[in-house]
């Protein structure tokens, strides 16, 4: 069992680096529980970052990252590579506990554990990540001027990342499992009315191709087991999001998506002293920027909290 912190900051993605800077020059010296295997969040297993303001000509993921974290640490952050395996956050005095078992207690805690994109699990998905596979149109659409794209689902945001391509794009292929959409009406009619884009049903993804960059897909129709060529240089995946809320099931109270639900525009949760923010938190935008912005804001919720302790 350690001393009582004041703060504890759940994950270190945009949103827990920007609480952990925030909270860290309010003097309140957070300890940030970064993760064991992804420290940096989602960023880190990206290229270039072209929409995060201040960095006019881009910037690596990576980088970005490391800057973050540099700047929070600056100010007395405390940054542990670790993951939180459990938690009680019912009582005044809230308790986070370590791979290694140790016990730690804050007055405060910010949850920033960000969410999962699902992946389709077939080879050289990961190894084409940011070289033609993507799972963030906003994020990366713009590098894919004039280039045949495929969009993988068939919900509203497959069918959002989809017309917004097209704008791009030279092509976008819908690939989808089933022979009807899940999306809303409006969403399909928008996508059925753009001349730019095209439905292949009932088929999903049988191979990745491509070395150095995305060259191709070979897709697998589930009816009658045909495999086709798809020649396309992005493949953008929108087959949903899992936001990591596994921790704190039967404490914080979580939609029907398993997000966490806070009381917006603040970042508190149900329980009186914890906070949380970014893609654990936010369906819609999932950018670095409104993860930023919401760690930002979570960080002053709890600034305040504890002011009103004291
Ligand atoms: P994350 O970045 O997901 O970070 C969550 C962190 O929590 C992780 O580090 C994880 O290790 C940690 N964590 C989870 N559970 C635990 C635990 N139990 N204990 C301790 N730590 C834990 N956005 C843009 O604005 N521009 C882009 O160009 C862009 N490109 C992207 C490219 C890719 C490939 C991906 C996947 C996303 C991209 N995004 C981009 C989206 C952006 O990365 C996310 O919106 C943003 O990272 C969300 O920040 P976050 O802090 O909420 O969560």
């Amino acid at each position: 069992m350690t001393d009582v912190r004041n703060v504890i900051i759940i994950g270190s993605g945009p949103a827990g680096y920007t609480a952990a800077l925030y909270t860290a020059r309010a003097s309140l010296k957070p300890l940030v529980f970064e993760g064991a295997v992804t420290a940096g969040g989602a960023l880190m297993n990206t290229t270039e970052v072209e929409n995060f303001p201040g960095f006019q000509d881009g910037i690596m993921g990576p980088e970005l990252m490391d800057n973050m974290r540099a700047q929070a640490e600056r100010f007395g952050a405390e940054l542990i590579p670790d993951d939180i395996v459990s938690v009680d956050l019912s009582g005044e005095i809230k308790t986070v506990t370590d791979t290694a078992g140790t016990v730690h207690r804050a007055r405060a805690v910010i949850v920033t554990t960000g969410s999962q994109h699902r992946k389709l699990g077939l080879p050289k998905e990961d190894a084409l990540s940011g070289r033609g596979v993507s799972w963030c149109a906003t994020c990366d659409g713009f590098f894919f001027k004039d280039q045949d794209i495929a969009v993988i689902g068939g919900g509203d945001t497959a069918m959002e990342e989809a017309t917004f391509l097209s704008r791009f794009a030279k092509s976008v292929t819908i690939v989808h499992r089933r022979e009807t959409l899940r999306a809303s009406k409006a969403m399909q009619e928008r996508a059925f009315a753009d001349p730019k884009i095209k439905f292949v049903w009932d088929s999903e993804v049988a191979e990745i191709q491509g070395d150095q960059k995305l060259a191709g897909l070979k897709l697998r129709n589930l009816k009658t087991g045909e495999i086709s060529e798809l020649p396309v240089t992005g493949l953008f995946i929108a087959i949903g999001h899992d936001p990591r809320t596994e921790l704190f099931k039967g404490q914080l109270d979580l939609d029907g998506e398993g997000y966490l639900e806070v009381e917006a525009p603040s970042t508190r949760t149900n329980l009186t002293g914890v906070f949380a923010a970014g893609d654990v938190v936010d369906h819609t935008y999932r950018q670095a920027i409104t993860a930023a912005g919401t760690g930002c804001s979570a960080a002053l919720d709890a600034e305040r909290f504890l002011a009103a302790l004291a």
